[in-house]
């Protein structure tokens, strides 16, 4: 009991906290503002922290920042005439809040989903949910991590023998965006849960396999639950630097190193040495190449800010895909889907058009490399009330839209290729 006592109290003392840090929202409301906040991002890079990149007027910018900045940074803005609002006024209180007790892991002997979930129940869950629906599913190791944490994903075949059509998703690339993994799980219990109860359901596993990974960067995600609750990179070491991780969304294999990625590993949107330095990356893409099935529908969940977008995400300085208009009907159903659920509001669009260019992200490198004709990237909920740190009774609700938003992808889908 002592050794358990000390290593709790380590624990503690190790994990950084956010107490009294603010999180701001930034409206910019020209190219000027806009070239003011870039500039400011880029000099107090490390000191502040921008939860969502200030490239468009479309979008606020939310910023972190720690108390002993908050009056300067208050001021540059007011100087600059501004608009900024006080989203979250002590981030650690909202962290605090939403930490499940120790107690709470052990009574809960089903898998609860209305709650978060930590990287080993994660993991567990995969074994679990394909010994429950093992006549059409099944566990395997996709992956491994640069700690050597197992990356565990779900196949889910009717049958057919590999010859039909395959669609991937994946959730948690980036370890704070807890409500990726858990609305990938939640939306994955539902389609198996269905199959054979629901026409819509049973038609669509009966016409493609799926491939889907939980948790993709699980040594960031158990960084996040353990150490540093806004931790979004890998934990990699970079030589020749203190600073730990790569972007694993700007590690892909396509147009990477270009715009929206930072050479400086202590940034968050560094892209690493080169393509696929990370192992989850090269791992991952590997095996869907090697896979033997072709691929159709490629979707990377990320939270938050409510979009759904398409290629191409490198740049909007470049033609649309040719598939442009296909990737808008299939979007804009699924989107409407959603939102009939429950009214949340979503935006639909090319990446970088609709956003900001980020190069060697998976969007592109899914429909660009892996041949995916409906490769998209989903930022779910919310707005920015909580940004990474949604409230878990948001769990569910999210998972209910989201599940209508994939059937109506995945029903369009069906159409195209039965
Ligand atoms: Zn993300």
């Amino acid at each position: 009991m002592k050794i358990f006592i000390l290593l709790a109290l380590a624990t503690a003392a190790a994990a950084v906290r956010y107490d009294g840090y603010q999180a701001l929202r930034v409206e910019p409301r020209d190219e000027l503002q806009l070239d003011f906040l870039n500039n400011l991002k880029n000099e107090l890079e490390g000191r502040i922290s921008f939860w969502s990149q200030p490239r468009t007027i479309k979008r606020p910018t939310d910023i972190l920042v720690q108390p002993r900045f908050q009056d300067d940074i208050k001021e540059l803005l007011d100087a600059k005439q501004i608009k900024y609002s006080v989203m979250i006024d002590d981030v650690q209180s909202v962290i605090d809040s939403q930490f499940r007790s120790e107690d709470e892991v052990e009574i809960s002997a089903d898998f609860i989903y209305s709650l978060y979930h930590t990287y080993a129940e994660i993991q567990a869950w995969v074994f679990d949910i394909a010994d429950e629906y093992s006549s059409i599913a099944q566990q395997f190791q996709i992956a491994t991590s640069y700690h050597g944490r197992a990356i565990n994903a779900l196949k889910i075949s009717t049958g057919g023998g590999g010859t039909k059509k395959a669609v991937y998703w994946q959730g948690g690339i980036h370890a704070r965006e807890w409500i990726s993994p858990a609305t990938v799980m939640f939306i994955t219990k539902s389609l198996l849960e269905r199959y054979g109860v629901d026409n819509d359901v049973t038609e669509i596993l009966d016409t493609f396999d799926f491939y889907i990974v939980p948790s993709l960067n699980v040594d960031g995600y158990y960084h996040s639950w353990n150490f540093d609750r806004l931790w979004r990179k890998t934990r990699s070491v970079n030589r020749g630097n203190g600073c730990r991780g790569v972007d694993p969304n700007r590690n892909y294999e396509y147009e990477w190193g270009g715009e929206g990625a930072n050479p400086n590993p202590c940034t968050e949107t560094y892209p690493g040495p080169n393509a696929f330095s990370e192992r989850e990356i090269a791992d991952t893409t590997s095996f869907l190449l090697n896979a033997n099935q072709e691929f159709v529908c490629f979707i990377d969940f990320h939270s938050y800010s409510q979009l759904w977008l398409a290629p191409w995400s490198y740049t909007a300085r470049t033609r649309l895909p040719e598939d442009v208009e296909d990737h808008f009907d299939a979007g804009m159903k699924a989107i409407t889907a959603l939102e009939s659920v429950y009214n949340t509001d979503y935006l639909y669009g090319p990446s970088a058009l609709t956003l900001y260019a980020a190069s060697g992200c998976s969007v592109d490198w899914g429909y660009a490399k892996l041949g995916a004709k409906y490769s998209y990237v989903v930022e779910l909920r919310d707005m920015g009330s909580y940004g990474f740190l949604l409230p878990s009774d948001q769990i569910i609700p999210t998972g209910e839209e989201t599940l209508e938003g994939v059937l109506a992808l995945c029903k369009h889908m069906v159409e195209e290729y039965k």
